[in-house]
C-alpha cells in the first residue's frame, strides 16, 4: 500500500486494539493516507481510552469531506447489532458504546466489526486472501483470533464474533481457558501459552522469557523452543482443519506476532495439516503466511465502510 492523497471514495478506517489505537485514510483503491498509531492508554479508566481515540480520529480525519464514512474494528468480544464493545485487554470497555462515540467524533456515519473479522477481509481484500472464494483468517498473538470471508463476504455472524477459532476446542483434557472452556486452542498456540509451555519443559533463555526470544531460540535450533512451535502449530492445524470441514473454506491466512516467527511455526503447521488429512474437500486447503501485518484490521474496517452503502461493489 502506498500513501496516497485522500480521495472522494475514501473513508476512515480505525483500529481498536489493547496495545494501540491506529487510524487511515482509506481510498477504495485500497491506498493509504495519514496513518497514525498511539498506544491505548493501559491502566487508564473508560474516559482515557476514549479521550485517546477522539483525539486520534480527530488529528486523521481533519477536515470535514476528507472521509465519507468510517469502519472501525475493535478487540473483542463485540456487538456489532448494538455497536457496543468489551475488549478482554480493555477492561475499563464493558459493552461500551464505541459506534456512538466514533459517530460522534468523526461525524460521518460509521460501521463496527470485530477486530478478527475485519483482519480476514483486510487480507482477503488486499492481502494473502486476493481472489480466493472462502478463507479463515487468523491472528495469533497474545491471543488467537480469528474471522470468516464465505463465498467473498465477511461472516460476522449476528453479533461479529464468529470464526473466534481461538477458542476452538483442541484438547478435551488441556488446560483450563479464562473463556470458561478447556483445551482451547488459544491455551497451547498463543505466544505466552507458548512461551509458559517451553519454561515448564526447562527453557532457560539469556534474555527474558517472551515469545520474540522463543522464536530467536526455535530458528537457532534450540530442541525445546522447536518443540513448543511444533505443538501450537499442530494445535492451529488441528483448529484450521475443523474450520474447514465446517465451512469448507480454500485457505488459511495466519498472521500476528506468533505467525512473524515464520518457518519455524508454519513447517510444522503445514506438515500437521497433511498428517489430520481430513475429508477429501478439506485436503485442498492452504496456509499462507498474512502480508498486511498492523494494517490488516485497518484495511478490513475500511472495506466494511467502503461496501456498506455501495462505494464499492463486493467481489462476487
Ligand atoms: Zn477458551
Amino acid at each position: 500500500m502506498t500513501e496516497a492523497t485522500p480521495q472522494a471514495a475514501a473513508v476512515l478506517a480505525v483500529d481498536v486494539g489493547a496495545s494501540k489505537l491506529a487510524a487511515a485514510i482509506v481510498g477504495a483503491d485500497g491506498s493509504f493516507a495519514r496513518r497514525r498509531e498511539v498506544p491505548t492508554p493501559a491502566a487508564g479508566g473508560a474516559g482515557d481510552v476514549a479521550r485517546a481515540l477522539t483525539r486520534l480520529i480527530h488529528e486523521v480525519a481533519g477536515p470535514a469531506g476528507a472521509a465519507a464514512a468510517c469502519g472501525v474494528a475493535s478487540a473483542g468480544p463485540v456487538d456489532v447489532a448494538a455497536g457496543t464493545v468489551s475488549p478482554v485487554n480493555i477492561p475499563a470497555w464493558r459493552d461500551y458504546p464505541l459506534l456512538d462515540l466514533v459517530r460522534v467524533a468523526a461525524g460521518v456515519p460509521a460501521v463496527l466489526g470485530g477486530d478478527g473479522v475485519c483482519a480476514a477481509l483486510g487480507e482477503h481484500w488486499l492481502g494473502a486472501g486476493r481472489g480466493v472464494r472462502s478463507m479463515l483468517g487468523m491472528v495469533v498473538s497474545t491471543g488467537v483470533g480469528g474471522g470468516l470471508v464465505l463465498d467473498g463476504r465477511p461472516y460476522p455472524g449476528p453479533t461479529g464474533n464468529a470464526g473466534h477459532i481461538g477458542h476452538t476446542v483442541v484438547d478435551l483434557d488441556g488446560e483450563a481457558c479464562p473463556c470458561g472452556s478447556r483445551g482451547c486452542v488459544e491455551t497451547i498456540a498463543s505466544g505466552p501459552s507458548m512461551v509458559r509451555w517451553a519454561l515448564s519443559m526447562g527453557w532457560r533463555p539469556p534474555v527474558p522469557a517472551d515469545g520474540r526470544a522463543l522464536a530467536t531460540a526455535a530458528r537457532a535450533g534450540d530442541p525445546t523452543a522447536l518443540r513448543a512451535y511444533e505443538r501450537g502449530a499442530r494445535a492451529l492445524a488441528a483448529a484450521v482443519v475443523s474450520a474447514a470441514a465446517l465451512a469448507d473454506v480454500d485457505l488459511a491466512v495466519v498472521g500476528g506476532g506468533v505467525a512473524e516467527a515464520g518457518q519455524v511455526l508454519f513447517g510444522p503447521m503445514r506438515k500437521a495439516l497433511d498428517e489430520f488429512g481430513g475429508p477429501s474437500f478439506v485436503r485442498r486447503l492452504r496456509i499462507e503466511p498474512a502480508v498486511l501485518g498492523r494494517d490488516a484490521s485497518l484495511a478490513g474496517a475500511a472495506y466494511l465502510a467502503l461496501t456498506v452503502d455501495g462505494r464499492i461493489s463486493r467481489e462476487e
